[in-house]
């Protein structure tokens, strides 16, 4: 099909998440793309784009990695899809004991049995993965004598998807005004990278731990990096901390990793960068590697025997696709990849490029403020404004015409490249980014 032509039928038909339509409609000429290999992205223009966003984060190894499209053909001729409840099958079985074998904690004599992270719940991707941790608390709680335990604690700037229960616990206002009516009531305590430092968000996790404790049902947080927020960084002390005071006042600590889990950090898991075992994990994004929505809810030892006993007592959800044997097959061959690959060996060589790229960046260019950077992602702030900003944007036109996609979160420019970013490739982008920054705040 001609690129006018696509253009054509999906302005008519196609409602783009994150997008004002009308200015799409009317002004806008979008990459139309048609391949994708490696961390590049080609358009119907045959015009390479290096994708510096992974594709919404999820494209960590790259664009159809070899080994994972073959895992994934292998496995749609043999059992595409069977339902998860009261059956099974072998990927689902298999994935799960990986994923197990590498969770925070795992192998560590001195994390007790009912700490361990042993129990894997399937869902479609990583805002399911994260109501399945909610309900998995709250119903825990109600059926274990404690059903006052309603209100999760979470933090200012969190995102944590899009369900209506996932966006409750979100902290974007943006994305939670409209539906305020329809959220339920959650503490929301000051993020860790904020004025005031980690401490200070601390003290209010644990002033509020205090004061309603007998009502919490669980802390939910994105280890060390808030993504969405504008990939805010903070001291993993934070999670640490947190993760002493649940454990003191006997509730949940959820970590969300749908955009952290699996080396985005640099650690295989930010918790591990803080040395911490979660009741509930969240993992999607980098788990399918790019191919296919998939996501997981790991859970405690402990967690999963509040489930026991009464047919009453289950876990009543479960999704049409869960457990999908062509999700299952590809995460195995993700994990496999990792290990054979040495990814987080190959993320520890190039963070520092990342982070003195983005350092050298902010010291040449006027106007920029805030570079951070950690394992594979590095940012700035391209003045203020937040999220409605259109600084940002700016910069993705810049970036655009030199063959990079680079879409920004408001004034904030970020990259979330594939971990395995040949180092050509990433030179390639580091300077892309800097150029088309500098043109923009050169302005
Ligand atoms: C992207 C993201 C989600 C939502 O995942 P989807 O697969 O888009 O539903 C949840 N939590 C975090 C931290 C994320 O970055």
């Amino acid at each position: 099909m001609e690129r006018a032509d696509i253009v054509t039928l999906d302005k008519r038909h196609v409602w783009h998440p994150y997008t004002a339509m009308e200015a799409y409609i009317a002004e806008t000429d979008p990459l139309v793309v048609v391949r994708s290999e490696g961390p590049y992205l080609y358009d119907a223009d045959g015009r390479r784009y290096l994708d510096a966003n992974g594709s919404w984060w999820v494209s960590t190894l790259g664009h159809r990695h070899p080994r994972l499209v073959k895992a994934l053909v292998d496995q749609a001729s043999t059992l595409a899809h069977s339902a998860l409840a009261g059956i099974t099958h072998e990927p689902a079985a298999r994935l799960a004991a990986e994923l197990v074998s590498v969770a925070p904690g795992a192998g560590r004599a001195d994390v007790p049995t009912e700490h361990r992270l042993n129990r894997v719940f399937y869902s479609d991707n990583g805002s399911t993965a994260v109501e399945v941790a909610i309900k998995m608390a709250a119903q825990y709680w109600a059926q274990n004598g404690r059903p006052q335990r309603t209100r999760f604690i979470t933090l200012s700037g969190a995102f944590h998807g899009e369900t209506v229960g996932a966006t409750s616990v979100g902290g974007v206002p943006e994305f939670r005004e409209v539906f305020g009516p329809l959220l339920f009531d959650v503490v929301h305590v000051p993020a860790p990278s904020e004025e005031g430092g980690w401490e200070r968000a601390f003290a209010e996790v644990q002033r509020t731990l205090r004061e309603h404790g007998d009502s919490v049902a669980g802390v939910i947080l994105e280890p060390v990096i808030q993504g969405a927020a504008g990939m805010q960084i903070y001291s993993p002390a934070f999670v640490r901390a947190v993760r002493e005071a649940t454990r003191a006042a006997d509730t949940f600590l959820i970590a969300d990793e749908v955009f952290t889990g699996l080396g985005r950090t640099g650690a295989r898991f930010a918790c591990d960068l803080a040395d911490v075992v979660p009741d509930l994990l969240c993992l999607a994004k980098a788990l399918s590697g790019g191919l296919l929505p998939f996501g997981t809810t790991l859970a405690s030892e402990r967690v999963f025997s509040g489930f026991l006993g009464a047919k009453s007592r289950a876990l009543y959800y479960g999704h049409s696709y869960c457990g999908n044997p062509l999700g299952a097959a590809v995460a195995r061959e993700v994990l496999a990849v990792y290990r054979d690959e040495d990814v987080p060996g190959q993320v520890a060589r190039k963070a520092p490029r990342v982070k003195a790229a983005f350092e050298r960046m902010a010291e040449t260019i006027p106007g920029l403020e805030r570079p951070r950077a950690l394992g594979m992602v590095g940012a700035v702030d391209l003045g203020s404004g937040g999220y409605f900003a259109n600084s940002g944007w700016r910069v993705y036109e810049a970036a655009r015409r030199r063959g990079l996609y680079l879409r920004p979160l408001g004034n904030t420019v970020y990259i979330t490249p594939a971990l395995n970013i040949p180092d050509e490739s990433l030179d390639e982008l580091l300077h892309g980014v800097e150029d088309s920054l500098r043109e923009v705040a050169g302005r």
